[in-house]
């Protein structure tokens, strides 16, 4: 029967609620908003299935070199509503072209974030763009199981951990199953994403809307400067730069992170997915004719799958092989795991008994003493700059 022990230990993939044979697993959320298997000691018989499925005790590792690609998708209105290269929307239309079905993240009707599956192309767009909360798989593995025992193809995509799980549920491979993962910096809690959407509603004293959907990556101003966006009723719009807005600066400081992405097990350079994708960053110096600041995807090709796959899809893309060493070399979210910031237990503690932006203020700006220091020591400076200046 699973135990978690370390909560750092179990991703959330869901794998042990879905190969339960007596349905004995529910993912329930903590404290923090993150799901964890709960067992129901009452319907449990003790199997050990369950303890099969886990990836933090049974790592499946294949080895191949992968190969890396700079790439972007050839249709600038596809790469403009993607986050990186929209190298996704080509393997989604691969898959729909051949009568199959594609798995992963997208919106509710409550803006939360959870797995889906799509068979059409117009559907597509719910997918597309990268959302900075952990997606709910829900029964997703189940789905994709029993399409691709009906004989469809079937393209599951999501975080490393998650097509991990998704492979040990599946126990063996499937000839028309493809995977393909992200190079991920980690997963923030549903709950600080709710949390931040109702501080927004507060502020602009009006409800959100699903039309347009919120966008983590708007490219207006470029694909390095990108913005994150919310819709709210009658047409008004929060659009903000990345690094000045609440939310992402407690995602990229690593405050609100699961804790098993401060030591995740998936994250290594060799995956289990067919094809992994990722920005591209530090093209610019590496390959600066694949660089438009309109967005370029890395993609790795993990297995012969993912590189005939990325063979038969090459034409609808503008590409160049890369060394991977050096393209990885950019984004160290592709094999180590982002520290664990002092102040993080702080911050869940006290997530909901104050406003979002002065909560995420007080757990990233740096201690009071050495505010004072660093403005006397400023001040010091100037001074004796000025007196300096004087004498000469
Ligand atoms: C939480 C998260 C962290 C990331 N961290 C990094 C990083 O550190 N470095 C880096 O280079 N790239 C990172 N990425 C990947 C990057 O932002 C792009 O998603 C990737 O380059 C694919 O871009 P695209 O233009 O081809 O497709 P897009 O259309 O932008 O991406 C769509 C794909 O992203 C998946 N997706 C979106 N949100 C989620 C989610 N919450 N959980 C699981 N899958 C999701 C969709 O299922 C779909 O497969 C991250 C993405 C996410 C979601």
């Amino acid at each position: 029967m699973i135990e978690i022990q370390n909560r750092g230990d179990c991703s959330g993939c869901a794998a042990c609620a879905a190969a339960c044979p007596r349905q004995a697993i529910e993912m329930n959320a903590d404290q923090e908003g993150f799901l964890y298997p709960v067992i129901n000691s009452a319907k449990c018989i003790d199997c050990g299935i369950c303890d099969n499925m886990c990836q933090a005790k049974n790592m499946i590792k294949r080895k191949r070199e992968p190969l890396a690609y700079a790439c972007w998708n050839k249709n600038d209105s596809v790469r403009m509503c993607s986050s990186s290269g929209g190298v996704f929307y080509v393997l989604a239309e691969f898959i729909i072209a051949h009568g199959g079905v594609v798995f992963g993240a997208a919106f509710d009707e409550e803006l939360m974030v959870r797995h889906v599956a799509v068979d059409s192309m117009d559907q597509v767009y719910r997918l597309q763009g990268s959302k900075y909360v952990q997606s709910i798989i829900g029964r997703t593995y189940i789905e994709a199981k029993k399409l691709l025992d009906e004989g469809r193809y079937v393209l599951f995509t999501g975080t490393p951990c998650q097509i991990d799980g998704l492979l040990h549920y599946l126990c063996h491979d499937y000839e028309l199953l493809y995977t393909q993962d992200i190079i991920c910096h980690g997963v923030p809690s549903p709950i600080v994403w709710k949390r931040y959407l109702n501080y927004q509603e507060q502020q602009y004293k009006k409800p959100l809307v699903r039309e347009p959907l919120p966008s983590f990556r708007r490219k207006e101003e470029g694909w390095k400067r990108y913005s994150i966006s919310l819709s709210f009723d009658k047409d008004i719009e929060y659009r903000k730069y990345h690094k000045e807005d609440c939310y992402m600066q407690a995602f990229l400081k690593n405050l609100s992170l699961r804790p098993s992405c401060y030591e995740c097990h998936s994250k290594t350079k060799i995956r289990n997915s067919d094809i992994t994708l990722a920005d591209f960053w530090g093209i610019e110096h590496m390959l600066p004719e694949m660089f438009d600041n309109k967005g370029t995807s890395l993609v790795l090709t993990n297995s012969e799958k993912g590189k005939h796959l990325f063979e038969l899809l090459k034409s609808r893309l503008h590409w160049r092989e890369v060394d991977f060493e050096e393209a990885v070399s950019h984004n160290t979210p592709a094999f180590q795991s982002v520290a664990r910031p002092k102040k993080r237990e702080a911050f869940y503690d006290r997530l909901g008994t104050m406003p979002f932006d002065r909560l995420v203020k007080r757990a990233i700006l740096p201690p009071i003493y050495k505010r004072i220091y660093w403005k006397i020591r400023h001040v010091v400076g100037l001074i004796l700059r000025k007196g300096k200046m004087i004498k000469s």
